[in-house]
């Protein structure tokens, strides 16, 4: 439409430009007030194996600050990430989903394995790798309980020393994943020297495995270099039977998804966990 409207598209592109920076402030002032008034949440989605069992839960950050509960989180994750409160945001997340996970064993439930998301800029922090061991000490969890997910882009290339961070956490006994693989603009020719346990598959290659001309000779691809690199496959994003079938073709590990369950509240998960009958013991896979 701006195209068409000849001269009034630079008027047309610069408002919408300012709209969106007005509401990238905005939307930063409420990510301080979150914070400040303890307005976040972590929710939990179950991971499964192909074979049907629970192998762990990925932590999703959620607000109920009253602006941020109607803006998607990937939204207000890029502003913090943009405003650097993704540190404050991340530590919180990290720290929430230490107490949850002692508070889960403490009530008698068995270890579950939690992926918790980690930003760039958490990562060049000098002090991540501190930070999270300390947390770990300090609820008493072994290091196997908890798996960090990063982009490529953030370990591919090393900026601002982040595999020095991943180095010391792979030495801890933390695993490691490659969030959203195929996404980014990662160079494989790293891929293989990084302490990586596994590769999770972005929605939108899981979305079309099932077409004509799909993304299955991708999926497949990715299954077969992970698995020649000795490493898992999480695919994300499973939402019917037909993915899920193509999925189990190609030997896929872990899936994840809409199909077996959405990111369920504290509470939910806690009944969730009570009653999944089938848990893979942390120590294995
Ligand atoms: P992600 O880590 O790739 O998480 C997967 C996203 O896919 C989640 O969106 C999840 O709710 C969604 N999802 C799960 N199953 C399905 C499905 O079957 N179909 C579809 N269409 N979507 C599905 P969510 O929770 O909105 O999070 C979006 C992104 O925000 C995450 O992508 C992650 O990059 C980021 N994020 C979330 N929590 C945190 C956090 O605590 N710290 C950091 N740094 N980033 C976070
Ligand atoms: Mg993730
Ligand atoms: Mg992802
Ligand atoms: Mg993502």
């Amino acid at each position: 439409r701006a195209k068409q409207a000849g001269g009034a598209q630079y008027e047309y592109v610069s408002k919408d430009i300012s709209a969106s920076t007005i509401e990238a402030n905005e939307v930063e002032v409420c990510l301080r007030q979150a914070l400040k008034t303890d307005s976040f949440e972590v929710h939990y989605q179950p991971q499964l194996t192909l074979d049907g069992r629970l192998y762990g839960l990925e932590a999703l950050v959620r607000s109920r600050h009253s602006v941020l509960e109607k803006i998607a989180p990937a939204r207000y994750i890029s502003i913090a990430e943009e405003s650097g409160l993704i540190v404050p945001l991340g530590n919180w997340v990290l720290e929430e989903v230490c107490r949850q996970s002692r508070a889960w064993m403490d009530q008698g439930l068995p270890a579950i394995r939690i992926a918790v998301n980690v930003s760039p800029l958490q990562l060049t922090r000098f002090d991540f790798s501190a930070k999270v061991k300390d947390a770990m000490a300090r609820y008493n969890l072994s290091p196997n309980l908890l798996e960090l997910e990063v982009t490529e882009s953030t370990v591919m290339p090393d900026k601002g020393h982040a595999s020095y961070q991943i180095s010391l956490l792979a030495q801890m006994g933390i695993r490691l994943s490659i969030d959203d693989f195929g996404t980014g603009y990662s160079s494989l020719g790293r891929l293989h020297q990084l302490p990586v346990e596994s590769l999770k598959i972005d929605c939108s290659f899981i979305q079309h495995i099932a077409e004509y001309k799909g993304t299955y000779p991708i999926v497949q691809a990715i299954i077969s270099l992970a698995h020649s690199l000795g490493m898992k496959v999480v695919a994300e994003g499973v939402e019917n039977e037909e993915q899920l079938a193509r999925l189990k073709q190609l030997e896929c590990d872990r899936v994840q998804g809409f199909l077996f369950s959405e990111a369920l509240s504290p509470a939910a998960a806690t009944e969730f966990l009570w009653h999944a009958y089938d848990v893979l013991p942390a120590q294995m896979a």
